[in-house]
């Protein structure tokens, strides 16, 4: 892990004119851990009129102090733009969610202080040779990377104070151990047990930001199953929670809740993106409120609940501030998840008319959503010969079939070419000319089929008749061996 040269020139600029630099943040963290970092935070003491003067091309545009350096030259994206922020003080929280005013300071120690986690809390003072070496020096002020090496994440002083000055941080320490597979500290854990229902003060953006980060990390599950633990989700979304001990009919091992935290799980191995990951964690989100006992099949029942399960999503994700595009991909997913694949019953009008409710665009991904399904309930078997050959079926509703529209001329052009007026002729050549094509692509031009269409105008009806059904059944055969080819793909017949 190298740190660029973007980064110790900016560093080094600020050194050079008697500051003190530093890259701090998770960044620092990221080096240690060999991982690539999602973005470069440096700190120091200069303050912000004072940065601005030294970087020709930086911006000063908040009241947090943060100076944004820009580099045009860098190719790199996370490089175009370097926050440089003053070390600071958080003063007074009056409200669990802002420091009411942002003091500056002139010693790291005060912005180390500030720092949520002791793994987030480290700084590097960054080597400007050219040697190999990454740093100068590692301020490590409360154990950071004792924890980094042991995997542990831990308030920089008393959990219970931290917490209460800013609820959204028992959020980042569920999403960071999610997202980094580390466990929570007992005292950091104990304290956010106990202050859970701050987070009902937090904005709905800022939970949904990290809940996000929480799905799309590696391990969603095991983060849903500790907002559960630490008593988060009912002031999230306690309707995750319902499915908690329902247990289903006799085809599932699991209940609810295990099944849809598993599934979600499936889709995240899969790294498949954020409105499947959510349509698996969501699509039975119905089923506790669905479920009716049936005397007659002597087993649980969960009519409509996709249906009710669907409305669900909508308002959570409506609450959470989702973007109204996530939002309605998402509900549609969990909307049609239940379709039949029946490989005895299902028609290509079946098929066809799925088609319509979820729209080509969104067909795979609900494909993807079944798999998720599938593979959640405990059958490990992901593509089976039915969903297969529902695949092969949806290729097939979904491309073009052959027909004439293929050809590179119309009844129109034919018409202006022959001087023919409208007429069963004009559709005998048509098919006549699809044959000829579908022998030799390459005679699917404009111009050749212009002249050809000319030559055929020329010739009687009865001859042009069976040239044209000549046409049609090629036509067949070609679909019949396009369909051979498709379920082929898919391994089915
Ligand atoms: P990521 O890899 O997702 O960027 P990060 O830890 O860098 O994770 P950022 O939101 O970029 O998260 O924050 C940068 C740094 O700012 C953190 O590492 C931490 O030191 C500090 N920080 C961020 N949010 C808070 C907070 N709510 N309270 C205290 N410190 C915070
Ligand atoms: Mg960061």
């Amino acid at each position: 892990m190298q740190i660029p040269k973007e980064i110790s020139q900016t560093t080094g600029k600020l050194e050079n004119a008697g500051f003190e630099a530093y890259i701090v943040g998770g960044c620092v963290r990221d080096i240690f851990m060999n991982k690539e970092p999602k973005d470069w935070d440096i700190t120091t003491n200069a303050n912000p009129d004072q940065i601005t003067s030294l970087f020709k091309h930086s911006h000063y545009d908040n009241n947090f102090g943060t100076v944004r350096v820009i580099n045009d030259k860098t190719e790199n994206e996370k490089l175009k733009v370097i926050e440089v922020t003053t070390y600071r003080l958080d003063a007074n929280y009056s409200d669990s969610r802002r420091p009411d005013s942002v003091i500056f300071s002139q010693n790291l120690e005060d912005d180390l202080k500030r720092r949520d986690f002791t793994i987030n809390a480290l700084a590097l003072k960054v080597s400007h040779e050219t040697t190999n070496v990454l740093y100068e020096t590692v301020v490590d002020l409360f154990g950071g990377i004792k924890d980094l090496n042991n995997g542990i994440i831990k308030t920089v002083g008393k959990a219970d104070e931290r917490f209460d000055e800013d609820a959204l941080r028992i959020l980042r320490a569920i999403r960071l151990s999610s997202e980094l597979g580390f466990i929570i500290n007992t005292e950091t854990e104990r304290s956010i047990k106990k202050m859970a229902q701050k987070i009902g003060l937090i904005a709905k953006e800022r939970i949904r930001d990290e809940f996000i980060k929480i799905i799309m990390s590696d391990r969603p599950m095991f983060g849903i199953e500790m907002m559960n633990r630490l008593n988060l989700l009912k002031y999230t979304i306690p309707e995750i929670e319902e499915g908690l001990g329902i247990k289903q009919n006799q085809a599932h091992s699991y209940d609810v809740w295990e099944h849809s935290l598993r599934a979600v799980q499936v889709a995240s191995n899969k790294k498949w993106p954020l409105e499947i990951r959510l349509a698996a964690l969501f699509h039975d989100i119905g089923k506790p409120r669905t479920r009716r006992w049936s005397e007659e099949k002597e087993d649980w029942t969960f009519y409509g609940h996709e249906v009710i399960g669907s409305q669900m999503t909508e308002k959570i994700l409506r609450n959470l501030k989702f973007p109204t595009k996530t939002t309605e991909k998402t509900v549609l997913l969990a909307r049609w998840h239940m379709f039949f694949t029946d490989t005895d019953q299902i028609t290509l009008s079946a098929v066809r008319r799925m088609l319509r409710n979820v729209g080509t665009e969104n067909i795979w991904d609900l494909m993807n959503v079944r798999i998720a399904d599938r593979v959640g309930t405990g059958r490990p078997k992901e593509d089976p010969y039915r969903l297969r050959k529902y695949k092969s079926m949806i290729e097939e509703v979904i491309r073009d079939p052959i027909s004439v529209k293929m050809l590179k001329i119309d009844g129109n052009k034919i018409m202006d070419v022959s001087q023919e007026t409208a007429g069963p002729k004009i559709g005998y050549i048509l098919n006549a000319l699809l044959e000829e094509a579908l022998n030799d692509p390459k005679k699917n031009t404009e111009s050749y089929l212009k002249k050809r269409a000319l030559k055929l105008s020329k010739l009687d009806n009865e001859t042009l008749q069976g040239l044209g059904e000549k046409g049609k059944e090629k036509m067949g055969v070609e679909e019949e061996r396009e369909k051979k080819i498709l379920r082929g793909k898919y391994g089915v017949k």
